[in-house]
């Protein structure tokens, strides 16, 4: 069986030994006579599969005890909603402030507005001149000293990695340098989770959906300072409210135990291969290598302002947009997949998460050379 490479934004590649593993484990997990599928949640080897993936993830972020991590159903989507029920009302009136940057941020932005007051602390939703060059909308992050937060706002909302635009921030501001001090930040990392070191504690909470660089769909890691936990709104449902959920390890009703337990092999494959520092120097390695490629040649083009590309996803475009369908055939055919950009942003896109190998980003530039031959 040949597999391809593949470039999925979500779900996307999983690395193959936990595929193996959770393949040879499927009838029978460690001599229980059972797959993980079929187990109790509370019972002894569910329970064991859900603290270790935890303590793990602890290890992996270097993360300290007064931080919470819950597994979660409902996505990024779902938490668009539920950390506003959560956090929103901390302070008395409900109100939280959002740094647009892309199709991701706006969307929780929008969400939050159902909860309480919104307000955009700063966006980038127009087009600029940056470094000599025209940034259109979107493709650039707004200087961390335009920022307008409002002091007694609950939280700072931002998309640390903006998966369809393929803006990365590459550092989070200090929200005390911004006037805020009281106003923690929360950060949307689905799509770069486990790609790089990341200081979690200079942030309140943090979420992330497994099914971009660190699992199967179904589960959402959620990270929330304790102090911040145990204030949900009245209308928050009781499997949603942070404080059930942390009071019990992720269990107070049936977690996606399935996805958690290859979430879990995941993590135990980046401790592995040199923790969230080795996941970095592989990704840096795959990433320079296709901008490099693709800055060296008028034939396509990557519109992201340089300082904030995403090592994650690479949006790119043909320079001749009519060349899309037979670059796309000729990908599938050379065994390269998925690289269809979002239909909100057109071109193409390459998700290199963890789990796509060096190989496969040097196969798709051989391929991008290749395309380039023929039709350029
Ligand atoms: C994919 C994604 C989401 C949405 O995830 P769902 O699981 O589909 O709800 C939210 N934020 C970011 C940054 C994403 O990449």
């Amino acid at each position: 069986m040949a597999r391809p490479w593949n470039f999925s934004a979500g779900p996307s590649a999983l690395p193959e030994v936990v595929l193996q593993q959770a393949a040879a484990e499927m009838l029978d997990w460690h001599g229980s006579g059972m797959s993980v599928m079929e187990m109790s949640h509370r019972g002894k080897h569910f329970v064991q599969i859900c603290d270790e993936a935890e303590s793990d993830l602890r290890d992996l972020l270097g993360l300290p005890a007064d931080y919470a991590i819950m597994f979660m159903q409902g996505g990024g989507s779902g938490e668009n909603a539920i950390v506003p029920m959560n956090l929103m009302g901390r302070r008395g009136t409900p109100a939280a402030d959002f740094v647009v940057t892309g199709h991701w941020s706006k969307r929780s932005y929008k969400e939050a507005g159902r909860y309480g007051s919104t307000h955009v602390a700063a966006s980038s939703d127009q087009a600029i001149q940056l470094d000599g060059r025209e940034q259109a909308p979107l493709t650039w992050v707004p200087p961390v000293d335009s920022w307008q937060v409002r002091p007694e706002s609950a939280y700072l909302h931002l998309c640390s990695n903006e998966t369809i635009g393929g803006v990365e921030f590459m550092d989070w501001p200090d929200t005390a340098a911004l006037g805020a001090p009281d106003v923690p930040l929360v950060v949307d990392a689905s799509s770069h989770f486990l790609s790089r070191p990341m200081d979690v504690t200079r942030c309140g909470m943090l979420y992330a959906g497994a099914q971009k660089n660190a699992g199967p769909a179904g589960v959402t890691m959620v990270i929330a300072r304790r102090d911040l936990i145990g204030h949900a709104l009245p209308i928050c449902p009781s499997a949603f409210d942070y404080a059930n959920v942390a009071a019990e390890h992720s269990r107070y009703n049936t977690p996606p135990t399935f996805a958690i337990y290859v979430a879990g092999l995941v993590f135990k494959w980046v401790k592995a291969n040199g923790g969230v520092a080795g996941m970095e120097a592989a990704n840096k390695a795959k990433a320079d290598l296709l901008y490099g490629y693709l800055d060296s040649t008028s034939f396509y083009r990557n519109p992201i302002h340089a300082p904030v590309r995403s090592r994650m996803n690479v949006p790119f475009v043909l320079h001749d947009e009519s060349l899309n369908d037979a670059f796309l055939q000729g990908a599938d055919a050379a065994g390269l997949t998925q690289l269809k950009g979002h239909k909100s942003v057109g071109g193409m896109r390459a998700s290199i998460y963890n789990a796509v190998p060096l190989a496969g980003v040097a196969a798709l530039v051989e391929y991008l050379k290749e395309f380039e031959r023929r039709y350029g």
